[in-house]
């Protein structure tokens, strides 16, 4: 395929994605990830990942896509923005704002769907995937290694324009593609994430203990909270968004454009009272097609009465 074929194709796809409402999308030649195994290896090593088991599953496809899907030759990474214009009332209990609204899973790969579909009309046969969170990809260190941010210390991609609210998506193609480069981390000599996690789970720069952090907590695991966080989750009671609330960075966070993360009112004005009473039905019709649906009632219940 020639250069300009491929100068084109990323052109027209990076445009598509633009029209689909993506911030943004890069492109990386598919293959291994040389910097990330003995990163990832360590992590797990260390148990670092808790009692998310998944993550030690796949190892080697994890690292490398093209072992996941046949002929691989290109990752396109995509990031949607779910920074909200309205918040939660001061006085109630957190939850993370990636889950203000519906599932980003079904909303994003309705999006992936549209843009493959896209690339086969225009470009031609093209056999591709759609990845959203779902299957073994490790989405921060590609759209890095695609020049759409850096990995900060807080291990959340990172942008100077728009900071570090959004999704990370993949569609692998089996098409060529013109490839980014990674940018410079920006990071510097800040240390806010790591001074503002309440669980201290940023062990150091760059490194988390997955094990460790409120949104383990809250949502993967699935026994009781250890006793010894008791009073340590500042407030919240589904996921955790303080290192990147505190992230300089995030001040250029703009708020979204997707009318389907929009949450349901009693979300933003519910009190402390309110999620302490919360029954079944309403927990139902607040979180309707929402991903806080994960933690199902009993889950939610149970990060609640932890917080009182
Ligand atoms: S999400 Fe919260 S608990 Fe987890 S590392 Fe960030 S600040 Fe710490
Ligand atoms: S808070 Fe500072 S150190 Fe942490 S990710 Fe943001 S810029 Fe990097």
């Amino acid at each position: 395929m020639s250069i300009n074929a491929k100068e084109t194709y990323s052109k027209f796809i990076k445009e598509e994605a633009k029209r689909l409402g993506f911030l943004s999308c890069g492109i990386s030649k598919a293959g291994f990830l040389e910097d990330e195994a003995p990163r990832l290896e360590k992590w797990l090593n260390n148990n670092h990942n808790g009692q998310m088991a998944y993550m030690e599953n796949h190892f080697d496809k994890r690292l490398n896509p093209t072992l996941l899907v046949d002929d691989a030759k290109s990752v396109v990474s995509l990031l949607l923005n779910y920074f909200p214009s309205e918040f939660q009332n001061d006085n109630s209990f957190k939850i993370s704002k990636y889950a203000y609204g519906q599932d980003y899973h079904f909303v994003i790969k309705e999006k992936l769907k549209e843009l493959l579909h896209s690339i086969e009309e225009n470009i031609g046969a093209v056999s591709g995937r759609a990845f959203v969170d779902s299957a073994p990809i490790l989405d921060k260190a590609w759209a890095a290694k695609s020049g759409l941010g850096w990995i900060g210390k807080n291990s959340n991609l990172i942008t100077q324009k728009v900071g570090s609210f959004y999704f990370i998506a993949e569609l692998i193609l089996d098409l060529e593609l013109e490839y980014d480069h990674a940018v410079t981390d920006h990071c510097g000599s800040c240390t806010a994430c790591i001074d503002a996690c309440p669980t201290q789970a940023i062990l150091a720069p760059y490194i988390v203990d997955g094990s460790k952090c409120i949104s383990y907590y809250t949502i993967e695991l699935k026994e009781n909270i250890p006793h010894e966080m008791k009073g340590k989750f500042d407030e919240w009671m589904f996921g955790c968004d303080t290192c990147q609330d505190v992230c300089p960075w995030n001040r250029f966070s703009k708020p979204h454009a997707e009318p389907l993360f929009n949450p349901n009112p009693d979300l933003l004005s519910f009190s402390k009272q309110d999620w302490m009473d919360i029954t079944e039905e309403t927990f139902r019709k607040v979180f309707k097609n929402s991903p806080i649906k994960r933690t199902k009632f009993e889950g939610l219940k149970r990060n609640i009465n932890f917080l009182e």
